[in-house]
């Protein structure tokens, strides 16, 4: 009886780990009132991290009613001029808490709540948790109007569920319905060899395979001729009803002669573990191609993603000798709009022609240690752990522009950078910076800090650095003249542009007091609302302050008409 009992419950148990119906889908309403079409899908592949949410287009225009996805109440906001930009999060009686970006203004109540703690801190960028009477929200309520704001390259909505323990959570689990009839693409599919022993087509280095696509989508590849550990990679995306956008799986598993080594599903992860995107691409060809190749295989031991599951042999294949095997690689879209990809392999053992070809310099660098470079001028450290893989580093210092590797080696976190400045005067070093080569070969300002008689910075990107000055101010240029009347204009706007290290602080006042200016770092623009306060009579005076990266300052004053009523 106890045996019966204790069988029950552990099936039981394994039943809810299997159910789909964890997840409430009636309880969240869509968060705009227009029907949804997505430029982005949960978990899909970006610039080293996966997507948190969804994406939802609207209209290429800003200005569309956001409302409460369930009752509530506004737990979290943040405004900042880089990421989510205007972002609000609404934490519901159930424990989930849905996030809402890129946001251009917020419901009026909101709006008054927000401005009463921005002119109390006098800041534009703010971060606020208020209390659970403060701002409560019906299911369906007015919370803001969309936007474009923050790191946002198009008018959307950026939509997330998270759980308790600060889990994102795919919404489509919810019950978020997002019609997609189209099957996810198959572009280009990849076979890797895993060590030294490995060969595929008598290559030892990764190859392309050749695919001929069914008149059904699927896709069959030519015959590959392999032996010892092998994986694959595929270059997919999937497109949903309304959008030509290129968007992420849902799904992918591998399975060889009917059993499965590999799957991957994209419904839940935390944004610790949002990084080792880099260890689940081939990142090596993403840096250099910008071709994002998802690894049916983990071939990093610190590879910690939890989104991997039935893994065997961690994906790989091992082939044998005259042995055929059958390889099938099945993707899927959330509505189940599936693709396969089947590659037939012959296991034999044949010279190795292509090997891998290792650049060997002075400085191999361990995976699991801590790793040191550098010379007289400059010194990095990188802690342990930082790397995927053991590999030698290439350093060279040609006239102060530091190289350090370059960028198809993927950096997990920080490491650090100190340059010795001792032999710079103090005048100099006022307007001395840190920088590093962009894609553009361009030189970009990088957090500075000084300390003694260093320079110093954190970076998570390899690539070339060197010491630059900045000798010039900001630019400050308004969009009105000298006393001119504005009674009847609802904005104030100055542009405001530096040209070598950016932006690090704006001020601005009218008549002596301090004005929220709302700073667009996109359009270069900083815009005062006209109705946030009262002057008395006329003229005013509008006094503008603006510092760069290393202190240079400028300040503007001009004189306008308006009556405040
Ligand atoms: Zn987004």
């Amino acid at each position: 009886m106890i045996k019966k009992i204790t069988l029950f419950i552990f099936l039981s148990f394994i039943g809810l780990l299997h159910s789909q119906s964890n997840y409430p889908t009636d309880y969240f309403i869509k968060p705009l009132e227009i029907p949804l079409v997505l430029s982005g899908t949960f978990g899909e592949l970006r610039s080293n991290h996966f997507h948190a949410g969804l994406d939802i287009k609207t209209q290429q225009v800003t200005g569309h009613k956001v409302v409460a996805a369930a009752d509530g109440y506004v737990s979290r906001i943040k405004i900042s001029h880089w990421g989510y930009g205007k972002a609000l999060y609404i934490t519901h009686p159930n424990g989930y808490t849905t996030v809402y970006g890129h946001l251009k203004k917020f419901s009026p109540k909101i709006e008054a709540y927000v401005k009463k703690q921005q002119y109390l801190k006098k800041s534009y960028e703010i971060h606020l948790y208020p209390k659970s009477n403060e701002l409560k929200l019906n299911k369906g309520e007015l919370i803001a109007l969309s936007g474009n704001s923050g790191s946002s390259g198009g008018p959307h909505l950026h939509f997330e569920i998270r759980d308790v323990k600060a889990n994102i959570l795919n919404p489509m689990l919810f019950g978020i319905q997002i019609a997609d009839h189209k099957k996810p693409t198959i572009q280009s599919a990849f076979a890797y060899t895993k060590n030294d022993t490995s060969q595929v087509n008598q290559s030892n280095k990764n190859i392309e395979l050749i695919l001929k696509r069914q008149k059904n989508g699927d896709l069959i590849a030519n015959t590959v001729y392999a032996h010892g550990e092998i994986g694959i990679g595929i270059n997919a995306y999937d497109r949903l009803d309304g959008a030509n956008n290129h968007n992420g799986l849902y799904f992918m598993d591998l399975n060889v002669n009917g059993k499965k080594l590999f799957e991957i599903t994209f419904d839940k992860f935390s944004f610790s573990e949002s990084r080792f995107i880099n260890s689940y691409i081939d990142y090596e060809r993403y840096a250099r191609l910008n071709q994002k190749v998802q690894k049916c295989f983990v071939d990093h031991p610190m590879n910690k993603l939890s989104l991997y599951d039935n893994l065997k042999n961690k994906g790989f294949i091992h082939i044998k000798d005259s042995l055929d095997y059958k390889v099938t690689i099945t993707t899927k879209d959330f509505k189940g709009n599936t693709t396969k990809l089947i590659i037939p392999i012959k296991g034999k053992k044949d010279t190795i022609l292509i090997g891998e070809k290792v650049n060997k310099t002075p400085y191999l660098f361990k995976a699991n240690q801590e790793n040191n470079i550098g010379d007289d001028m400059v010194k990095v450290h990188f802690p342990k752990n930082l790397f995927y893989k053991d590999f030698y580093f290439d350093f060279s210092n040609e006239n102060g522009v530091v190289k350090l590797h370059n960028k198809t080696v993927s950096v997990h976190s920080y490491f650090k950078i100190t340059f010795d400045v001792s032999k710079y005067n103090k005048e100099d070093l006022k307007y001395m910076f840190i920088a590093k080569k962009n894609k553009s070969k361009k030189w970009y300002y990088v957090s500075t800090k000084h300390k003694n008689n260093t320079l110093y910075t954190s970076s998570k990107n390899l690539g070339e650095y060197t010491l630059l000055s900045d000798l010039e101010k900001p630019v400050i240029s308004p969009f009105f003249k000298k006393d001119q009347w504005l009674t009847k204009s609802n904005y104030l706007k100055v542009k405001i542009y530096d040209k070598k290290t950016g932006i690090k602080s704006y001020r601005g006042e009218i008549d002596g007091q301090w004005i929220l200016m709302e700073y667009d770092p996109k359009k270069n623009i900083l815009t005062y609302d006209f109705r946030d306060k009262k002057f008395t009579g006329t003229p005013h005076t509008l006094k503008v302050i603006v510092k760069d990266y290393v202190n240079n300052s400028t300040t503007f004053t001009r004189t306008f008409n308006k009556k405040f009523n």
